[in-house]
């Protein structure tokens, strides 16, 4: 049988990133070209062909629309093309889960879309990158890894975009999963899945953005006004998350002030600043009352990915909001 094609996208981060030596510190995220990643990729004997189109050379810090509109098109492209069995996005980790769920959101789930990341640069002495990768490869090129959705590939684990957190600032196995665990452990040699593909067949669920909304995340701390909510008011953003304490709370006079800007148009989403866990309507807040939003499973980062799509296709109402973040 031939070896699957698969589209490799880089956009850089610490699997493409360069330090000074294998033992120091500071590195540069997006140091090593694509080209040069897949000259060493060449050495490992992977069981697919790869294609590669460079789309950036950043630390993911620095993502955003551009970056984000060019990984779209060319995993739109790619899902068109017959000869392309799979798509790898190489990735910095600290926006991985951004960047996994919008594409998640938008594109349709006919071929499988992973991204890969790696906590130790390239050329670090126990670098992951190249594990993590040959991992990808495996999954991408997997027929089953079709009808999933947008994955993440690290630490061993397949994980849910729409699930998938990074958790911890520096170990190898970073990424945490929730409300789901991993949807697979897999190795270089194996792959188990452990349910069948839970969104086979399925279109995009929202059309990509034409430009990103201004939704902003603002974080609780015990003791504050409601001034900041005042003060995003006045740079025109067009959402909140609050990433409120447990369950998704806020000090009155906050809740107060995102009522204000819920009935002045600006949906408001009360998620958790809480590592983990679920925020539901109506357990210590109103949210009928005060016209909020429950995050339920996503984290501030998502419920703000989420929500900048939602207001982009003009979906602003409470009620229809909180059906999104239902679904
Ligand atoms: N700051 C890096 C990035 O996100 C960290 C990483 O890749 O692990 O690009």
């Amino acid at each position: 049988m031939s070896k699957p094609r698969l589209l490799v996208l880089g956009t850089g981060g610490t699997i493409a990133g360069a330090a000074a030596s294998a033992t120091a510190a500071a590195y540069r995220p997006g140091g090593l070209s694509l080209a040069a990643m897949l000259g060493e990729l060449a050495a490992l004997g992977l069981d697919a062909e790869l294609v590669g189109e460079e789309i950036a050379r950043i630390g993911s810090q620095d993502i955003g629309f551009a970056e984000w509109q060019a990984l779209h098109a060319a995993c739109t492209r790619a899902m068109a093309d017959p000869q392309i069995a799979g798509v790898i996005i190489t990735h910095g980790t600290d926006t991985a889960e951004e960047t996994g769920f919008l594409l998640d959101l938008t594109l349709p789930t006919a071929k499988p879309v992973v991204l890969v990341g790696a906590m130790r640069p390239a050329d670090a002495v126990g670098a992951d990158g190249m594990r993590n990768f040959a991992n990808a490869v495996k999954v991408a090129g997997d027929p089953q890894a079709a009808g999933r959705g947008v994955m993440l590939v690290m630490g061993d684990a397949v994980l849910a975009a729409q699930d998938a957190r990074k958790a911890a600032t520096a170990s190898i196995d970073a990424f945490r999963s929730f409300p789901r665990g991993p949807l697979a452990r897999v190795t270089p040699a194996r792959l188990d899945w452990f349910g069948p593909p839970h969104r086979a067949e399925q279109g995009a669920r929202y059309a990509f953005p034409r430009s990103l909304p201004r939704v902003a995340i603002l974080t609780a701390g015990a003791g504050m006004d409601a001034k900041p909510v005042e003060a995003l008011l006045g740079i025109g953003a067009k959402g909140i998350v609050l990433a409120g304490m447990g369950q998704g709370n806020a000090p009155a006079v906050v809740l107060e002030a995102l009522a204000r800007a819920a009935a002045a148009g600006v949906p408001v989403v009360r998620a958790t600043r809480v590592d983990e866990g679920l925020v539901d309507r109506h357990v210590e807040v109103d949210d009928d009352a005060l016209g909020l939003v429950a995050a339920r499973a996503l984290g501030p980062a998502k419920a703000r990915v989420l929500l900048m799509v939602l207001v982009a296709s003009g979906i602003t109402d409470a009620a229809a909001v909180q059906a999104a973040f239902d679904g």
